[in-house]
C-alpha cells in the first residue's frame, strides 16, 4: 500500500492481539491502519461521547492552555480564528476569544456549522482531530484554503513514538477512532506538499504551519 500522504512505500505489520494492521510509510513515517478499521460516523460518536470533557473542570482548561501557552507567542494575536473539530466543547474557542480572537468552531458531529468553509482565518487551531482522519492531506488542504494570506494553523496530535516496540505499547494507539499517526517529519511533507512551512513544533504533540 502506498502512503496516502506521501505515495511512498510502506511496510504492514500486524498487532496480534486485536489483530489490526498498520501501515508504516518508508519515507515520511506516518503509520496508518489498514482501512477495515477506519469507522464510520455513528460508531466514532459512541466512542467520543464517552469523552467526559467539563468545561468547568480546572485540568480540561488547563490542557487548553498548554496548548495556547506554545502556540499564541508564534502567531499575531487578533483576528479571526477557528477551531476545527472542536468536539462538544466550547472552551477552546471561547479561550480563543478570551485572548482576542473572533472566533468560530466546526465539528462535523458536535456542531456541524460550515459558514465557516465561507471565511479566511488568521489561526486555525485543531486539537486531536488528526489523528481520527483517514486523508490528513486533503484535510489539511482544505484548512490552508481557509487561511489569510499571513495565517497560521497549529495542531496537537501526539507524536509517534520512535521504535516499533514503544508503538506497540503506546496508550495513543488503543482509541479505535485513533486511524492514523504522525511524526514532525510527516507535517513537514505535508507542508512542503501544500505550500505551508512548519514554524513551530515541539517534539510531543504540537506544531504550527505558516
Ligand atoms: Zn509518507
Amino acid at each position: 500500500m502506498k502512503c496516502p500522504i506521501c505515495t511512498s512505500d510502506t511496510t504492514a505489520f500486524v498487532d496480534q492481539k486485536p489483530r489490526i494492521t498498520y501501515h508504516s510509510c518508508l519515507s515520511c513515517g506516518y503509520i496508518f491502519k489498514s482501512p477495515e478499521h477506519h469507522h464510520d460516523f455513528p460508531a466514532q460518536k459512541a466512542r467520543y461521547d464517552l469523552h467526559e470533557n467539563d468545561p468547568d473542570d480546572p485540568g480540561y482548561r488547563a490542557y487548553f492552555q498548554r496548548f495556547l501557552d506554545y502556540v499564541l507567542p508564534m502567531v499575531p494575536v487578533g483576528g479571526r480564528a477557528l477551531d476545527f473539530g472542536c468536539g462538544a466543547s466550547d472552551l477552546l474557542a471561547s479561550m480563543l476569544t478570551e485572548a482576542g480572537y473572533t472566533t468560530d468552531r466546526y465539528d462535523p458531529i458536535y456542531h456541524p456549522d460550515s459558514a465557516y468553509v465561507s471565511q479566511s482565518y488568521d489561526l486555525i487551531v485543531s486539537t486531536e482531530v488528526f489523528e481520527h482522519l483517514d486523508d490528513p492531506l486533503t484535510t489539511l488542504r482544505h484548512l490552508r484554503d481557509r487561511l489569510t494570506p499571513t495565517g497560521y494553523i497549529a495542531l496537537q496530535t501526539q507524536f509517534l513514538p520512535d521504535t516499533r516496540e514503544a508503538f506497540l505499547d503506546w496508550y495513543y494507539r488503543l482509541d479505535p477512532t485513533h486511524i492514523g499517526f504522525f511524526t514532525p517529519r510527516t507535517f513537514a511533507v505535508m507542508g512542503k506538499l501544500l505550500g505551508l512551512r512548519v514554524v513551530g513544533e515541539e517534539g510531543v504533540n504540537k506544531v504550527v504551519m505558516a
